[in-house]
């Protein structure tokens, strides 16, 4: 059995990175209105950006743990599609990758 520890000790320091991102994204939609007009159009421009990065984040935390449960699971490192095994290269260069070079 292939020993993806190292893919496991990326997975987890990339969820807790993304969690503390997350974490300061979701203080900034807490700042609070501010008065002035032209700063309530900034700040909504700001928000959409904040939303976005949200987003963003959201959906690599999904993957990273989506990854974790495979290893937990025996079935990391397997083609969602075709099942086979993923390029350990690969698996290092995208620890979350559900799918192998030829089928992504
Ligand atoms: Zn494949």
């Amino acid at each position: 059995m292939t020993d993806f520890s190292s893919q496991q000790r990326q997975l987890l320091a990339l969820v807790a990175d993304l969690e503390s991102r997350r974490q300061r994204l979701a203080q900034h939609g807490r700042d609070g209105v501010p008065a002035d007009f032209a700063e309530q159009a900034s700040a909504r421009e700001n928000d959409e950006v904040v939303d976005s990065l949200a987003r963003q984040v959201d959906e690599e935390l999904s993957q990273a743990r989506a990854a974790l449960a495979r290893l937990d699971a025996g079935t990391y490192g397997r083609c969602a599609r075709c099942g086979d095994d993923i390029a350990p290269a690969r698996l290092v260069a995208v620890p979350f990758a559900t799918m192998c070079a030829g089928c992504a």
